[in-house]
């Protein structure tokens, strides 16, 4: 039982979630969630494969109907800042200067999308995506016959690029650093990846810098440091995120690329936890503070850190896993493949695997490319095989490994 008040900053994937296991799991006094969108809280995987493909609108990417929070007791303020943390009067402050008192508070903050700052980046047609106004807009722009730029080859990038392939658009993918999402794949994966965009007509390039967009009031085309130019219609970027650490930072809580947390997701503050891709915590099992910006990571903290707020004492340590839909295959990705310093080829049904080990064969990540049916098992074991910390063989890589198969059969 639990009377304070629970005041969560972000009404975003976990900060909605971490309210409803809230409830779920015994908060009885009051629960605020204050949210600076104007949407009620949404899911965002869909904005950049369902929505853009018009399977889906952002209207439906809603995690709980409107009723939901009535029901449950949970007062949601949208389009509302909190502007401030007042940790002596345990408050928060509003944009508008309403104090809100709390017993437990909850930073589920988020990321914030990297602006594109080359000249031309205002101009008409040139989109990130991050939210539903996003989604909806470059929806409304891909046609047929359209020429598209996409400014960074990571996750969003290429899924946005598969998206505009499938509308029959006519797409470039254009990325600085050397080979496609490069902070999550090793070079192996990525370019298995790469592989399936070109076969598709994809232009993908690496090592590209830019210099400026061009257009009178939308985009007409993307010019290159070394002049090369390339004629588009539409741009989408997505060139990274930063964690929205500034409330933390200005509340004197530690920051370091995230907001610190011990393993129970609770700041040095005892009072204040955080939770989803704003959370910088220690991992047991790699041995190293990590911020995972990613869906799996959003669910399973909201999860843990409510028991915490509850006074349950139950440490964060899952192995990381995230997905990505492009096309007609998904990528999955359990554990930190870029730690592996080797990488073991194997297959599943139709799926590709790609294990990452170290030098002496630890396991520390696993990858997969092909259908959803045959790459969600293996992946489900690999990670698990992570967790245990399991060490392969190395001498037996080639198209598979004795022990790879031993995992996979488990
Ligand atoms: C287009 C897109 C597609 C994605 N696809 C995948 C995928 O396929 N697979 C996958 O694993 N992950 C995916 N992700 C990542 C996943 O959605 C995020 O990791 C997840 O949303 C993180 O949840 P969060 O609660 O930490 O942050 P968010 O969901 O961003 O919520 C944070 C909220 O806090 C609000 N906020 C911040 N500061 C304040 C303040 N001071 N006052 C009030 N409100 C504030 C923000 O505006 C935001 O609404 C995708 C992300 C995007 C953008």
């Amino acid at each position: 039982m639990n009377t304070q008040p629970a005041v969560i900053v972000g009404a975003g994937h976990s900060g909605a979630k971490a309210a409803a296991a809230l409830r779920k799991h015994g908060w009885t006094g009051d629960i605020t969630l204050v949210g600076d969108e104007p949407h009620a809280p949404y899911d965002r995987p869909p904005l950049s494969k369902a929505v853009l493909l018009g399977k889906k609108s952002s209207d439906q990417c809603a995690f709980f109907p409107n009723s939901w929070f009535d029901d449950n007791n949970i007062g949601l303020r949208l389009g509302t800042s909190v502007a401030r943390i007042d940790r002596q009067n345990k408050r928060v402050v509003l944009a508008d200067g309403e104090d809100v008192p709390y017993g437990k508070l909850l930073l589920a903050t988020g990321s914030a999308f990297n602006r594109l700052t080359l000249p031309g980046a205002e101009l008409d047609g040139v989109w990130p995506l991050r939210t539903p106004q996003h989604a909806d807009a470059i929806a409304r722009s891909l046609k047929t016959g359209l020429r598209v730029v996409v400014i960074g080859a990571g996750v969003i990038g290429l899924e946005v690029a598969a998206a505009a392939v499938e509308l029959g658009c006519d797409v470039h993918v254009l990325e600085i650093a050397p080979y496609a999402m490069g902070r999550s794949l090793p070079l192996a994966v990525s370019e298995a990846l790469v592989a399936e965009h070109r076969s598709r007509g994809v232009d993908v390039r690496f090592g590209v810098r830019l210099a400026s967009l061009e257009g009178k009031e939308a985009v007409s085309a993307v010019h290159f440091e070394g002049g090369e130019t390339i004629a588009c219609d539409v741009v989408v970027y997505g060139v990274g995120v930063r964690p929205r650490t500034e409330l933390a930072e200005a509340a004197g809580l530690a920051v370091d690329n995230g907001i610190v947390v011990n393993p129970l997701l609770q700041t040095e503050d005892p009072d204040i936890f955080a939770c989803g891709d704003v959370c910088r915590y220690k991992s047991r099992i790699f041995g190293s503070a990590l911020r995972l910006e990613n869906w799996r990571n959003a669910e399973d903290q909201a999860d843990t850190v409510a028991r915490n707020m509850l006074g349950q004492e139950k440490a964060f340590d899952e192995v990381p896993w995230f997905w990505s839909n492009q096309y007609d295959f998904a990528l999955q990705v359990a554990g930190l493949p870029t730690l592996g310093e080797i990488t073991i080829p194997a297959t599943s049904g139709a799926a590709r695997l790609f294990l990452s080990v170290t030098a002496d064969g630890a396991l520390r990540g696993a990858s997969a490319i092909g259908p959803v049916r045959d790459v969600a098992s293996p992946i489900r074991k690999l990670k698990a095989a992570i967790a245990r910390d399991e060490t392969l063989d190395i001498r037996t890589t080639g198209s598979s490994s004795a022990n790879v198969d031993a995992l996979l059969q488990n």
